[in-house]
């Protein structure tokens, strides 16, 4: 299980603020993460690559057909990314995933 990451305040302001560190050890051991871009594909990991089409499934009639393709999906999801190998897959900038 990773470590819980340290947080960070300043005594004149509210909130407090945490960097994600995917480099740091263990970062992916214990990722359950999927995501859906805003044209309905499937990503099994934040820098991974393609993605699965759910588009075509995304109306209520097709509740059933959209479960069976997400978990035919994560058979494919990897253990973890890539970034050691220099290789952040389809993941240019966060941006394309909304932050
Ligand atoms: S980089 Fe990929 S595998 Fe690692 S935590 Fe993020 S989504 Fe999960």
């Amino acid at each position: 299980m990773m470590a819980p990451r340290p947080t960070y305040a300043h005594p004149d302001y509210r909130g407090r603020i945490g960097l994600i560190a995917p480099y740091a050890p263990g970062f992916c051991d214990s990722c359950n993460r999927l995501r859906v871009t805003a044209k309905g594909a499937l990503r099994l990991c934040l820098f991974g690559e393609l993605g699965v089409n759910l588009r075509d499934l995304l109306t209520p009639d097709q509740d059933e057909a959209l479960r069976a393709r997400i978990e035919a999906a994560l058979i494919g999801k990897p253990s973890g990314h890539r970034l050691h190998e220099s290789n952040s897959g389809d993941t240019r900038q966060l941006a394309q995933f909304g932050g």
